[in-house]
């Protein structure tokens, strides 16, 4: 038995309140949903600036009116300390992923990503803290690695950060870290990979790679790949990024608190690969897909050009064990993507 499906066994048993920022975005409402099966209590806050409702419409259908009934929405924002203090009373854990994502948004207006991956994050801090939650596991990002050459990517040997978002996320830890100095606040950081899964929104300027290549290639428009296409990621199923979050929550030994890990799988894909890889699994029901060739465009400012993560640590300290393989991951996504976007695309063609 690993230590994470002990780590569900044990909590099956024992309820516990847990808040989750960020809760109607992407990995937020599965984070709702796992922990709502293992029937905890959950407290979900979100301002719905690049989540929606229909995510957490989503998650109600996939569990029972019973978990359902465990789930207390607080709309609100983070930049804003009252809010942050009222969703903190009383939970046992708090796993922080409200922010504003993207690198290019950031570049763009880097105000308004400071304003909530930053001051936002500080409320967060200083809610827990204030609330007594036993720890504070944050989302930070892979960003942080920056312009460091070195692969694969090992948490103590950063670069210097490459846009206004790593730098953010970079200030996270830094306040993660003097909060554990100063109050004894227990925080971990999970360094997220290119994360990717159902829920993950595949439209609007700043959608990530997977979701807008499966949005495209089903609507039969361009594949844009910035660059060469030999870019590489660590792509990570959200099933991992679950997994990382309860076990930072949950796990007891101190010399595992105030660290940061990096939460992906260890394996690179290229974008040539990655396109590859889901042409072939769409043109198995759509043989006209295999036909498919990417448009490559200019590299894109800010971008780090090859991504790989050490897991050794989560391994070792957290008992982390990725489940799923990019491969693995991409056909339990894809089918979600095929399903939520054919009522869409049915609608579009009638128009
Ligand atoms: P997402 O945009 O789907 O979710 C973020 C959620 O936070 C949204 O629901 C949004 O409405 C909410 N939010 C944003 N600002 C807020 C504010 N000021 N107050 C309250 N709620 C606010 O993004 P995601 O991909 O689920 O990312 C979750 C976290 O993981 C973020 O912190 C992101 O930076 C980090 N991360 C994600 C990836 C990835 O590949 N998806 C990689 C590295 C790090």
């Amino acid at each position: 038995m690993s230590g994470y499906d002990e780590l569900i066994a044990s909590l099956s048993s024992t309820q516990r309140t847990w808040l989750v920022t960020g809760c109607a975005g992407f990995i937020g409402s599965n984070l709702v949903e796992a922990l709502l099966r293992l029937n905890q209590w959950v407290v979900g806050l979100d301002n719905y600036s690049t989540g929606n409702q229909q995510n957490l419409d989503e998650v109600k259908s996939l569990v029972s009116p019973g978990q359902w009934g465990r789930f207390a929405m607080s709309s609100g924002d983070i930049q804003d300390s009252g809010v942050c203090q009222r969703a903190c009373k009383g939970v046992d854990f708090v796993l922080h992923q409200a922010a504003l994502g993207s690198v290019p948004r950031s570049i763009k207006e880097p105000v308004v990503s400071h304003a909530s991956n930053v001051s936002g994050f500080l409320n967060m801090l200083v809610a827990a803290r204030d609330a007594g939650a036993k720890r504070f596991v944050y989302a930070s990002s892979s960003a942080v690695y920056g312009d460091s050459p070195d692969l694969p990517k090992v948490e103590d040997r950063i670069g210097r950060c490459l846009s206004p978002y790593a730098a953010t996320k970079r200030m996270n830890e830094l306040y993660a870290d003097v909060f554990a100095r100063c109050y004894g606040v227990e925080a971990i950081g999970l360094r997220y990979f290119n994360v990717f899964g159902p829920r993950q929104d595949p439209d609007g300027p700043y959608a990530a790679v997977i979701p807008r290549w499966i949005s495209a290639i089903l609507r039969r428009e361009p594949v844009f790949i910035n660059g060469d296409g030999e870019t590489s990621r660590d792509f990570c199923y959200v099933a991992n990024v679950v997994q990382a979050n309860l076990l930072a929550a949950t796990v007891t030994k101190q010399e595992t608190v105030n660290q940061v890990y990096n939460v992906a799988v260890n394996a690179r894909t290229s974008l040539n690969e990655l396109f590859v890889l889901i042409q072939d699994r769409l043109g198995s029901t759509q043989p006209e897909i295999r036909k498919l060739e990417p448009t490559y465009l200019e590299f894109r400012p800010g971008d780090v050009r090859h991504s790989d993560a050490d897991i050794a640590k989560a391994q070792r300290l957290l008992g982390y064990e990725p489940t799923h393989c990019i491969g693995h991951g991409l056909d339990e996504a894809l089918n979600w993507y095929v399903e939520h976007l054919a009522p869409k695309l049915e609608r579009e063609s009638r128009d």
